[in-house]
């Protein structure tokens, strides 16, 4: 007989467990309701006062046995869990993500496509004047490099460091662009000067100094022209995709994304080549990747070989410095590769044309 009572209240608490479960799951999906115009209205997922509120009125009705302490934490443990219920149903999945069934995003730039095979992204560090920048672009026609590089708006770590010449570079850009039939990437760094620089470059840099400036990557991807986006040198690899994302999210694919080193404890290189995140990107991201490999060395003699691993783990391209006298280059001198190293370096490569 008492057997027969144990075996019928235990059959009871699986009968009660399985309403709990069920009244648990209920709530689950209210709250996932909640949530879902939470997130229409703006309002936060979490709101300890509506907790302290439902406590208050969940100790009130309580009649026993269990005391009020054990009830509050009962219930806190179910609150918590339904916070983390809201929270899951925010996480977004990234446009710039690889997600199944889409494609690699490819950016026709000039004659080239960058996101396909490797591209070169070739010149000065600075433009400085017609001179230099003419003597870069006739080289890089003969060589069959599309892409030139440039700074006009430079952002440098001393404000004593040269500039840029501003308006002036990007005009020396357009023409030497122009005459070798050439496409010209270069760095926007203000807001405030979007419009002018996407007047005269093919695509928009934006640098690892100004990674995180939000606003100017909404600009530079509002601006109806690729974005080369640079990873900043202490930017994880998600911080990097969620920047890219900012770019995007103002109705822009064309986002291309540059590794160019990020700073380690080492001393012999500028910075670190981080080899790793060339192939994470390409698996984490539909965006192309290339490999700034003047910036991440600093120096100019295993700029082939950092090269050759930046395309072995995936990279889409690669960015050189090139000045037709680099001892005399107003900035980056000692990683600037001159005409004839350069046309070596692309042998070394093996990205002659
Ligand atoms: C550049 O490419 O001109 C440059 C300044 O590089 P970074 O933003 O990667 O330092
Ligand atoms: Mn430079």
């Amino acid at each position: 007989m008492t057997e027969t009572t144990l075996e019928t209240l235990r059959e009871e608490l699986q009968r009660i467990n399985l309403e709990l479960l069920e009244l648990l799951s209920r709530r689950g999906t209210v709250v996932q309701q909640v949530q879902a115009i939470k997130q229409r209205d703006g309002l936060p997922t979490y709101a300890p006062e509506r907790e302290q509120a439902m406590l208050a009125a969940l100790t009130a009705a309580n009649r026993g046995p269990f005391p009020d302490d054990t009830i509050r934490h009962l219930f806190r443990e179910v609150f918590r869990a339904s916070v983390a219920l809201m929270e899951a149903g925010q996480r977004k999945v990234l446009r710039v993500g690889r997600a199944p069934g889409s494609p690699d995003v490819r950016i026709p730039v000039g004659g080239a496509e960058i996101g396909g095979a490797p591209v070169v992204i070739a010149g000065p560090c600075a433009v400085e004047d017609e001179a230099q920048l003419d003597a870069v672009g006739r080289r890089l026609r003969q060589l069959g490099v599309r892409l030139l590089r440039g700074g006009a708006y430079k952002s440098r770590s001393s404000p004593y460091a040269f500039q840029g010449l501003g308006r002036r570079g990007l005009e020396l850009l357009r023409d030497v662009a122009r005459r070798y039939g050439l496409a010209v990437v270069t760095e926007v760094t203000d807001t405030r000067h979007v419009a002018l620089v996407a007047a005269h470059a093919d695509v928009l840099q934006v640098g690892a100094r100004n990674m995180h400036n939000y606003e100017l990557l909404r600009e530079a991807g509002a601006a109806g022209k690729p974005v080369l986006l640079k990873r900043g040198w202490s930017a994880t690899i998600e911080e990097f995709l969620w920047a890219a994302e900012y770019a995007v999210l103002s109705g822009n694919e064309q986002v291309i994304l540059c590794e160019r080193g990020i700073r380690t404890f080492e001393t012999q290189t500028r910075n670190t080549l981080d080899v790793s995140a060339v192939a994470l990107l390409r698996a984490q991201s539909r965006l192309p990747v290339v490999v700034d490999v003047s910036h991440a060395a600093g120096r100019r003699d295993i700029l082939a070989p950092l090269a050759r691993a930046a395309l072995a783990a995936g990279a889409q391209g690669v960015m050189v410095e090139v000045h037709p006298n680099p001892a005399a280059a107003r900035s980056d001198a000692q990683q600037q590769l001159d005409l004839d190293e350069f046309e070596r370096f692309l042998a070394a490569v093996g990205l002659q044309s």
